[in-house]
Order: structure tokens, then sequence, then C-alpha cells
């Protein structure tokens, strides 16, 4: 009910009344087997994960950009330095080299996304985004989402977290979809010990990526890579 109250005021026109109809699945399913049981879970929270899909999608309608953009920026202000890409975009977004350049050909002549040189290659490009585009992100109309999910989080914690990861992580392996996801938790991420830091004599880092060789800083660490490979 809160989304879809928040659907409503963010577009300020009529939407079609959205109603959750997943507990008749579950109720016409029951028959006391455990195995019916659970089918009917499952469909209940795919249903769910639609609803919710659809109405987060509705609440990125706002401030002029449409969804694809809006996830462009949060993107673009969450990737590492080897994801700041249009390449890496497409696969993050799983949409095509060509809708992801006309995001970014959008975002571009709104004055939220400009190109600049990387540090260390000055042949190579990298996306960033304007002062306009990251006071754009305060606008973030999934802020929203964020408000009513840390409700639920209070009450379900690690385990909701837990749960939606598995899920998520399920998908992609089955689709062979690139997964994303931070240094602390990559496989390829390697720790430096303060003993081989002394020995080195280089500034304190917090590790080596394992795939380039480099040295990756807090800042990066922390920051969403486009050849994250899981632990599992
Ligand atoms: S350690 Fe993993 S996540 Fe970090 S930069 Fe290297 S490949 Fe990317």
């Amino acid at each position: 009910m809160f989304l879809q109250q928040a659907v409503l005021a963010s577009r300020n026109k009529t939407v079609m009344p959205i109603t959750d109809h997943s507990h008749a699945v579950s109720a016409s399913r029951t028959n006391g087997t455990g195995q019916t049981e659970k089918n009917a879970i499952a469909q209940r929270v795919i249903v769910l994960l639609d609803r919710i899909g659809r109405l987060t999608r509705e609440l990125q309608f706002a401030d002029g950009l449409n969804p694809a953009q809006w996830e462009a920026l949060r993107f673009l202000a969450q990737a590492n330095k080897y994801s700041r890409s249009p390449t890496a975009l497409a696969d993050y977004l799983g949409a095509t080299k060509g809708t992801v350049s006309q995001t970014l050909i959008a975002l571009e002549s709104k004055g939220l996304i400009t190109r600049c040189k990387k540090t260390e290659d000055r042949r190579q490009v990298d996306l960033c985004l304007t002062e306009a585009g990251q006071a754009m992100l305060g606008k973030d109309p999934m802020q929203t989402l964020e408000h009513a999910a840390g409700e639920v989080a209070h009450e379900l914690g690690a385990e909701m977290v837990k749960g939606l990861s598995r899920l998520l992580h399920d998908l992609q392996t089955r689709n062979q979809i690139n997964e994303f996801g931070v240094c602390q938790d990559c496989s390829l991420f390697c720790v430096n010990s303060q003993a081989a830091l002394a020995a080195l004599e280089v500034p304190p880092v917090n590790g080596t990526c394992g795939n380039t060789g480099e040295t990756i800083d807090a800042a990066e660490k922390t920051k969403i890579c486009v050849n994250y490979k899981t632990t599992n």
C-alpha cells in the first residue's frame, strides 16, 4: 500500500489499482503435502517480486528521467575503475549496447554525465557523473523504496538479504549473467599483510586485484566491479 501511494504521488496521475492476488495461489494449492506448500510459497514469492519490480519501475519515471537513466546514474556512482564503461553498464543492466548508448546520450545531453580520461591511461575514457548528476541522485525516487524496505529489514534483517541474494545469484548463474560485486566479497581479492606492505615500502592499501595485479585502495574496495568473481 505504501509503495502504491508513492507511485500515485510521484506520477500525479491515475494508475490502475494494484491488488496482491498471490494469497489465492497458496490457498488454491494447499493440500497438506510439503511439496505443494513449497510450490505455493515459491509462486507467491515470484508474484510478489514481480509486483515490487513493476512498482519500482513506475516510481522511476521522475524528474524527466526514465528507469534505465536512473539506473545508469546509480551504477556510475557505485562502479569501480574497471567498470565505468558503456560495455560494463550494458552488462549490468542486461541491455544491448545500442540501448545503453541511447541512455548515455540522453544523460549527457541533460548534463548529468560526462566522458573523462582515465588517469592511468589517457587513451581510455571513463564515464563520470557531473555535479548535476550527483545532485540528481539526491532526488533518486528509489529512496522511497529504501524507506519502505528499511521498515521490513528492521524485522527480518540479515535473513531477508541472504534469501534475496541467494535467489539473485541462482538466477544469474542459470542465465549466465555477470554478477557484479565488491572487492571484499570477490574470490580474486588478495589482502596485503602489514609485513608485506612494510617490506615493499608501499603506501598502506587494502589489497590487490588478482585479475589485474593492481592495488585496490579503500575507496575502490567498496565499489562494484564488472570482473567480480563469487567466492561460492
Ligand atoms: S578483486 Fe575482484 S572485485 Fe576487486 S577489482 Fe579485482 S576483479 Fe574486481
